[in-house]
Parts: structure tokens; sequence; C-alpha cells
């Protein structure tokens, strides 16, 4: 069997660096049983001794609070990791002791501490008496700077040497205030030789019982009983009454307090806040005026750099794609089995792939404006503005991601601790227009409102937005409530970010939207074709599509549309920008815009087309974004959101119509 070494910290200590500075290219990226956290495992090598890496999320505390934070402290608890490096950040020490605090807490003893990104913290004038920290700590500390490779050569000797059971620790353990300590004591006798004695420390379930820590309640109860656990319970709420404020709290400032006094004894020399470069900068990045400012461009800097860049790759892939089929056509005798291939295959997944330059340098420039710090200075401006909707200004980042393509928005959401948080951000994500859509509200505003076009196209871009917001009020209020989440976000120092890392995470993030354009897109656009050609070929009427176009005709009617909107739009659910496509395929005249616009205007009304675009945003989303969802939050809410974004888009639909009509538009 394999040692296994934990790595636990903060989130954006450098864990993923150090871990890919442990193991090299052996890894394995999975997640953890029965949740959506990403499980990144990797293989260290030293010396000719192999041990097991395994990164566990970002916390700040093992309080489980989050799935992170429990994923983490089960991990650490029951999975016996023989090694637990904890990863600190040097440049932030009082937050990120408190996590060390709270593992040597749990009795864990093969402790490692890493004083990471020890290179900031010497540009902020902190120096660190090292050897003294160790020697309150009780754990061995190295120092490293995970970027350029420093101390990790001592890390990997540490590790093994401690795995092998050479290393001695007598770590620390935080100490609270007398009374404090009698009632941890008093709770931890009540569990003396009972069956939790013999696997867990009584301290600490002692110490997560006072907190109320409804898993360590749950264990307990499990083991020792309703009765015992209700004497215990009991007890707490007496100590409770007594301090009229929740034990939890108390605790966590006592041991911030304990930290406090701690680092007094090895930090030598901080210079006062609010002179570095970095305060200056956050002076002006998370003003409330000139932060929306800059926050305004930056944004629009990083789509015009995704768009530049991605527009003219999109086109050469979508020709390429093109001429591939043409080519591979010329070999296929079969007519039949060309159009499968041709339009079915390579043409369904081409339009699909087309998009993944835009994906990828949407991944690229998101992990830039990540790793420069930005970010979490952007979440501080748009807290007060999301707030209003029942949002954390975090949820901002997906919102504006899905303006580039729904599916890594919703990846994105993954930075959102809180569940709730997560669920509402991913529900009304769809419903902000992505650049696929982009093409069909663009084309029908061109088409039908000429001069007026791009009023008529933010028009829509801005109904849908505000439609989007305001469900995701409705949708706390009413659907998925719970308590807001309370407002805490850190401000990183700000770095020169790399395109090095940069273009490595975005790989390994667009990689799943490729797999999607291999899976989901592949079988969706053989579906489009068998229905558009059997049993007879679309634009005669006959089509499989087409019958159920004019089967679903009374559904669009309300809204004033006929049956070849129904047939677009349900093409238009394996990839947006179908909708356009398919009416050219019904007319007949393929994607020839002149033809395809003057046919389209003789047919349509600028009222329906305009109810056209606005459906297209709002209806079901695309195959890609249900999948991420799917993959995300679980079938259950990826069918809720297909539902909700279907009834709203139908209702709004109907009502924009009969509205436009009465008003004689
Ligand atoms: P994680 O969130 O803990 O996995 O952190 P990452 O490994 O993703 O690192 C977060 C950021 O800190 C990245 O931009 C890293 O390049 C940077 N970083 C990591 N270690 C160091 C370090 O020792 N010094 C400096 N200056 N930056 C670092
Ligand atoms: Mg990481």
């Amino acid at each position: 069997m394999l040692k296994v070494v934990a790595l636990a910290g903060n989130p954006n200590v450098g864990k993923t660096t150090i871990f890919n500075a442990l193991t090299g290219l052996r890894q394995h990226v999975g997640n953890w049983p029965g949740v959506t956290v990403e499980k990144k495992e990797g293989i260290m090598e030293y010396r000719g001794q192999e041990l097991l890496v395994v990164d566990l999320p970002g916390t700040y505390s093992l309080m489980a609070n989050s799935i992170d934070e429990l994923v983490a402290r089960n991990f650490l608890i029951e999975g016996n990791p023989d090694v637990v490096v904890n990863i600190v950040d040097a440049s932030n020490l009082l937050r990120n002791l408190f996590l060390t605090m709270e593992i040597l807490e749990t009795g864990l003893e093969r402790v490692i501490v890493v004083l990471n990104k020890i290179d900031v913290a010497r540009k902020n004038g902190v120096e660190i008496d090292v050897k003294e920290m160790e020697r309150l700590l009780g754990v061995p500390v190295i120092v490293t700077n995970a970027r350029d490779g420093t101390g990790i050569e001592e890390l990997k000797r540490t590790i093994v040497a401690m795995a092998e059971g050479g290393i001695k620790t007598r770590p620390i353990i935080p100490t609270y205030e007398p009374e404090i300590e009698r009632e941890i004591e008093h709770v931890s006798r009540a569990l003396e030789n009972t069956p939790l004695s013999a696997r867990y420390n009584l301290r600490w379930l002692a110490i997560k019982l006072l907190s109320r820590d409804s898993e360590v309640i749950k264990l307990v109860l499990r083991h020792l009983g309703k009765d015992k656990m209700d004497e215990i319970l009991g007890h707490i709420g007496e100590v409770e009454a007594r301090y009229k404020r929740p034990l939890d709290l108390i605790i966590a400032s006592q041991k911030y307090e304990f930290i406090d006094n701690l680092m007094h004894r090895f930090v030598i020399h901080e210079r006062a806040e609010g002179t570095t470069l970095n305060d200056q900068l956050d002076r002006v990045l998370t003003h409330p005026i000139w932060g929306l400012l800059s926050l305004a461009l930056v944004f629009y800097a990083l789509f015009k750099f995704v768009f530049t860049l991605g527009t003219p790759m999109q086109e050469f892939l979508d020709n390429s794609f093109a001429s591939l089929g043409t080519t591979v056509g010329e070999h296929i005798g079969s007519e039949t089995l060309r159009g499968l291939i041709v339009d079915g295959v390579i043409g369904g997944v081409g339009s699909v792939l087309s998009f993944f330059p835009l994906v990828f340098l949407l991944f690229v420039g998101m992990s830039i404006l990540e790793d420069s710090g930005y970010m979490a200075r952007a979440a501080v401006v748009m807290e007060r503005i999301m707030r209003k909707f029942g949002l954390p200004g975090k949820s901002f980042i997906p919102m504006v991601l899905a303006f580039g393509c729904n599916v890594p928005a919703i990846m994105a959401t993954r930075t959102l601790e809180d569940e709730r948080d997560r669920l509402i951000t991913m529900l009304v994500n769809p419903l902000v227009p992505c650049s696929a859509r982009m093409v069909v509200i663009t084309f029908l505003a061109g088409a039908f409102f000429e001069e007026h076009a791009s009023l008529v196209a933010v028009g829509i871009y801005f109904v849908s937005i505000f439609i989007a917001l305001l469900s995701a009020l409705i949708l706390g209020k009413f659907v998925i409530r719970g308590e807001e989440s309370p407002f805490v976000i850190e401000l990183p120092e700000y770095e020169v970010p790399s395109w090095k890392v940069a273009i490595i995470h975005s790989w390994e993030r667009s990689k799943e939207f490729l797999r999607k354009a291999g899976t989901v897109i592949l079988v969706g656009a053989i579906a489009i074709w068998y229905l558009s050609n059997y049993p007879v070929a679309m634009g005669s009427g006959g089509s499989y599509a087409e019958r159920i176009g004019m089967a679903l005709e009374p559904i669009t009617k309300l809204m004033g549309l006929d049956w070849r909107a129904a047939v677009s739009l349900i093409f238009g659910i394996i990839a947006k920008e179908n909708v356009i496509a398919t009416y050219g395929v019904i007319y007949g005249v393929g994607e020839e815009n002149a033809a395809l616009v003057s046919l389209m205007r003789t047919a349509m009304t600028p009222l329906q087309a305009f109810v056209l675009a606005l459906i297209t945003t709002l209806y079901i989303p695309c195959i890609a974004t249900i999948g991420a969802i799917r993959a995300e939050a679980g079938s259950k809410w990826a069918g809720v959101a297909t539902l909700y974004n279907l009834t709203l888009a139908t209702i709004i639909g109907v009502l924009v119509y009969h509205l436009g009509t009465l008003m004689g538009w």
C-alpha cells in the first residue's frame, strides 16, 4: 500500500502549484465520491520511494460549513493520511494559521506546515523566525516559493521522513479561556470509555459538540444513542444560555486570539498597512465608482481579447469542417451514409467544435484575471449590486462568462462556497445570452430592424439579463430558500499572472467541453440528421422534423410563430445557432444570407422576429449547458432549469407578442 500524503490549505495558497511540483505529470483528476468536488491525486517519487499525494479542496476551516470543508475534514479524520501537509500563505498568516490550528486540534500529529509565498511575504516587509515558529508549533515548518521551486526538495525529503515515522512532533493545540476549557473538559469526559474514544480525539469532538457541529452530533448520536446525546446537548444548552452568543463564534474568536498571541512571537516585522502598492491598487479597484468603471473596462478588454482572437479561429474551423465534409463526401457512394457522415457527424459536431476557441480563450482570460487577483476585487465591487438580487458578488463572474459560453460559466460556479448561491446562479445562468445566441440575435435584428438593429439587439440583451436577475431573486425567495451567505471574501495579493499556468488550467477545463462535444452533441447531431432526412428530406414539408414542428404549431402560434420556428427551436437545443441554419434548410437556401433574409422577411413581421430572438435566448438551454448543469448539480436540477426556461420563454413570448400586437407594432 502506498503511503498517503494529504495537502490541505486555504484557497489560493499555492496548493495546486505545490501538488504539481511534487507529482509532476503523474496525476489523476476525478471527483470525491458522491459530490461534485474535484479530487486530484498524483504519485510523488523521491529516491525510489513512491507516495500517493491527495490535493484536498481549499478551505478556511474544518467547520464543515460547505461541501468542500466537509470533504477535506472527512479525509483528514477518517482517511488516515500518513502525512498531512498544511500549506500556509506566508503573506496572510493570521487567517491561514486558523486552518492550521483546526488541523492540529483534530489530534493529527504527522503534520508539516509549509510556509509558501515567502517571496510575497518578504516583499511586504514581513520576516518570519522559522526556527521559533517550528518550536512553537511543534511540527516541521518548511519555507517554499512554489513558483520558482525553492524548498520543494526539502519538503519532499521531510514528507518521506515523516511517512517513515522518522520525525517526532509535539503539535501545539489552541487553548481557550478557562471557562470554555472547563466545558470542553466536561463534555470530553462524557465521551470517555465509549466506542468513540478509540477512534477520535475527544477534545476535538467536545469542541465540535459545543459548536453544535451537525455532522459531529450525528456521529455521536450514531455511537452513543439518543439518551446520552440528549444529556450532552442539554448541558451544552445550559452553557449557551450563559454566554448568550453561539459557542462556535466564541471558540473561533478565541482561536484567533490564540493565534495572534502566538504570531507575535515569530513574526518579526510587519510594515504598516496602507502603504503597499497592493493597498493603493485596492483603493481604486474596490471603490464604489472607480471600481465599477474599472470592472467595465476589464471585462470589455476580456471580451475584446476573446472575440478578436477567437472569431477568426472559429471561422477557420467552421470552414475547415465544411471543406472536410466536402472532401469526405466525395468518397462516400451511398447518399444516405454521406448525409449521416457529412451533415450529421462532421457538420453537427463541427458547428459546436468551432466554438472551442472561444471557450478556450474565455478560460484563459478568466484564469489570468483570477491569478492576477483581480476577480476577488470584481466580486467586492459587484457585492452591493448582486445582493439586491439575493446573490453574492462572486456570482457575477459566472454571469459575465455566460456571454461567452454557458458551459464554462456553469463550471465557474464552483468558486461559490455556498450551495444555495451556487444552485441559483447555475439555474439562472442559461438566461444570459451566449455567443451562439448572439449570432441569432444579431442576424434577426439585422434582417428585420435595419437602422435600429443594434438598439434591438442591445434591448434583447438587457431584457434577458434583467429576467435572469429577477429569476435569481424569485428562486431565492420561493424555491431554493435558505440563509443568504455572509459576505466573506479574501483579497489575495496582486500577482503577475503566468500565461503558461493559465493555458494549462484552461486546457484542463476545456477538455470537459470537448468531451461533451464528442458525446451528447454527436448523438444530437445524428438525431437532427435523421429527423430532417426521413422519411423524405426537409424542405418538402414531409420530414419528421417538419411534422413535429407542425404538431407543435398550436403552441408556437400563441406567440405568433409558425411550425418553421418550432422546428428551428427544437434544433436549437443542440446548439443555438442552429435556429437560423434550420430556417436555411427549410427554405432550401442553405446559409446564403441575402436569400434567407428576403424569404424570412416575407414570412414574418418584425414583431414575430423580435419574439423569435427573445425566445431563442430564453427557452431550453442547449444540450452542452444542460449537460454541464447535470454534471455540477445533478439530473434533478438540470430538469428544473430546462422546465423553468421553457415555461418562462413561453409566458414571455405570449405576453410580448400579444402586447406588441395590441400596440400595433
Ligand atoms: P491553490 O488555489 O491553493 O491551488 O493555489 P494555486 O497553486 O492555484 O496558486 C495560486 C496562485 O499563487 C497562482 O497564481 C500561483 O502561481 C501563485 N503562487 C503559488 N505559489 C507561489 C509562491 O510561492 N510565490 C508566489 N509569488 N506566487 C505563488
Ligand atoms: Mg488549486
